[in-house]
């Protein structure tokens, strides 16, 4: 083991106790939602992922992704943005679920935390220290996705950036790494590789809270319930799904999303 994960183990701070957290309890976390808010109906979506069993909701206002002109319809670039944020409000008065939305800077903390009880840290933001910095500096809980490409060391050390500022309420989301070549010609959708034995190596190392991401992971719907199981059973403390009543017809991540009965066959 290197002298840095040594170090790291010896600090209290990074045992943090899933229990102590006073504001977002981690534990058996079922987070779900479409990958981004696409419109008004995001209020009876949510209503239906709560029935279904989720107790937070999650969906993006802000998407970045890979390709940034390729998306544009009916005012969604990237996300709905300001409006998406608004209509998560609206989500959050009509169903009082947690709300878990993507943050991509430090200016703008005050806008999402007014509705966000939980900051996304994108994979891309993974190591952009001076929004992890920023956000240690508030006592907003903090879902940090590793980045595609981040070893053991990046992980803690992205964590350790946030707690040093003060902020020990954090909970990291693996969601799969580079490298899945040989699917690609049978399924085409697929990016990353299910990081599964991170969950066991981390849960060494520390008490960070570990919430596993089996959508963008496998990014094929026909393999979320399959490698949430297997998460779980490695683990993980929680699970964040993403799920469309039309999964097809999804604008961000269609193909790894799944339906209503499946996000319920897994909750259940
Ligand atoms: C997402 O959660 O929808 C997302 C874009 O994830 P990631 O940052 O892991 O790519
Ligand atoms: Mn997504």
């Amino acid at each position: 083991m290197n002298e840095y994960i040594k170090l790291l183990q010896k600090q209290d701070k990074l045992n943090i106790s899933i229990d102590k957290n006073k504001t977002f309890n981690w534990k058996y976390t079922k987070i779900a939602g479409p990958c981004s808010v696409e419109g008004p109906d995001i209020v009876d979506i949510a209503k239906n992922i709560k029935d279904l069993g989720a107790n937070a909701f999650r969906a993006g206002a802000y998407k970045p992704c890979t390709y940034p002109i390729l998306k544009e319809t009916n005012g969604w670039k990237e996300g709905l943005r300001e409006k998406g944020l608004r209509l998560l409000k609206l989500v959050k008065e009509e169903t009082g679920m947690p709300i878990i939305t993507e943050i991509m800077d430090a200016s703008m903390i005050d806008r999402v935390s007014d509705v966000a009880d939980v900051f996304q840290v994108g994979t891309r933001n993974f190591q952009n220290y001076t929004l992890l910095d920023a956000l240690g500096k508030t006592k907003v809980p903090v879902l940090l996705k590793r980045g595609t490409w981040g070893t053991i060391d990046e992980i803690l050390g992205a964590c350790e950036r946030i707690l040093v500022g003060g902020n020990e309420n954090i909970a990291i989301c693996l969601r799969g790494v580079v490298g899945m070549p040989s699917y690609r010609h049978v399924f085409p959708s697929i990016r990353w590789a299910p990081d599964l034995m991170m969950i066991p190596a981390l849960k060494e190392l520390t008490n960070i809270p570990i919430i596993y991401d089996p959508s963008h992971s496998t990014g094929y719907r026909n393999f979320v319930k399959p490698i949430s199981k297997a998460a779980i059973a490695a683990g993980a403390d929680g699970l964040i799904i993403e799920c469309h009543p039309t999964p097809d017809k999804s604008i961000s991540d269609a193909a790894q999303a799944i339906d209503y009965n499946t996000l319920g066959e897994i909750f259940n």
